[in-house]
């Protein structure tokens, strides 16, 4: 099957050159993609420009299947424990992958720590709530402590080095360069077993970088492309996609209402599952699914450990 843009059918070196100026330099960047938009955008003809797109489309399996089928798929589907039994109840057995799961909440909530925690726990063997895989952190607020990763292997009597030898942490410095790194984990992910994607926070760097209203309009279309390529690459590679979300505790235009559109409406719609996080006493938090397809709403309590997030 295709892996570079130049294995689609009708792209040369020279359109290949276009395509990559423009900003599509990958295949799902062009599948997701309208022709008319890459006509425009390129120069290439829109005749080519569609050839291209459906021909990209067809690589990532972008077309109809029946229920039946999408049931098989959700067989499939696997689970990566928190570490807190009650909280993977509320998630259904744990984070899903071919899925995109969102934690927001106020700073302080537990995002970072369930991230870190999930780092490690998607090493784990299968019969232990892990997937035997790596995990890929990309940090936009540096709040990734390694240090914290060598406690949690320590909790689960995994030996830290290894453990953290299977993460491959970046530092995302800009909104643009968060993007980008989504853009390249399709041709990593095709070569190591990955198996979660964390962006902590999705979107500190759109946030900061397109404040206000009249910025609004721009933000959101970049967040929704951002959205919909880790969605894709959810899909197409069987991971588990973990994003995080600051949500202020006094709402500005982008976050809205905390409980209903954080981020505006494409980041309420976007992702799979959404789980709000809140304080409680100590180290205790409430968990809370906001809206799932497949999950009844419900709420549940887990601990911020030295050892990760426990009952
Ligand atoms: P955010 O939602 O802003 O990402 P964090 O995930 O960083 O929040 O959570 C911060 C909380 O995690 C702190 O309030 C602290 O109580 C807890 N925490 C951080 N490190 C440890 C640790 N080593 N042991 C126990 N709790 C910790
Ligand atoms: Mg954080």
């Amino acid at each position: 099957r295709p892996k570079d843009i130049t294995d689609l059918p009708g792209v040369g070196p020279n359109t290949a050159q276009k395509l990559i100026e423009s900003g599509y330099t990958s295949i799902e960047a062009i599948a997701v993609a309208t022709p008319q938009e890459i006509a425009q955008v390129t120069g290439i003809p829109l005749p080519s420009a569609q050839k291209i797109v459906s021909a990209a489309r067809e690589t990532l399996d972008i077309k109809f299947r029946t229920a039946l089928e999408l049931k098989k798929e959700r067989l499939n589907i696997h689970k990566i424990t928190t570490g807190s039994k009650s909280l993977d109840d509320l998630l259904g057995g744990g984070i899903e992958t071919r899925d995109m799961t969102e934690f927001f909440g106020e700073y302080g909530t537990g995002k970072t720590q369930i991230c870190h925690a999930l780092a490690v726990n998607v090493q784990l063997p299968e019969d232990k709530g892990g997937l035997n895989a790596k995990a890929v952190y990309i940090d936009t607020e540096g709040t990734f402590r390694w240090e914290r990763i060598e406690q949690i292997a320590r909790g689960l009597n995994l030996d830290p080095d290894k453990v953290m030898e299977n993460i491959y942490w970046i530092r995302a410095v800009n909104s643009h360069h968060q993007m980008a790194i989504v853009d390249q984990l399709y041709d990593m992910l095709s070569k190591d077993n990955v198996k979660l994607v964390i962006v902590d926070s999705l979107t500190s760097h759109f946030r900061a970088e397109f404040p206000g209203r009249e910025n609004l309009a721009m933000r959101q279309q970049l967040l929704n492309k951002h959205l919909h390529q880790l969605i894709r690459l959810s899909e197409i590679y069987d991971i588990a996609v973990v994003v995080t979300n600051q949500v202020m505790a006094r709402p500005d235009v982008f976050y809205g209402d905390p409980t209903s559109a954080v981020g505006g409406n494409i980041v309420a719609h976007a992702p799979g599952v959404r789980v709000q996080l809140k304080r409680s006493r100590g180290n205790k938090r409430i968990a809370r699914i906001v809206d799932a397809p497949h999950l009844p709403e419900g709420e549940t309590v887990f601990v911020i450990t030295e050892y990760g997030i426990k009952d």
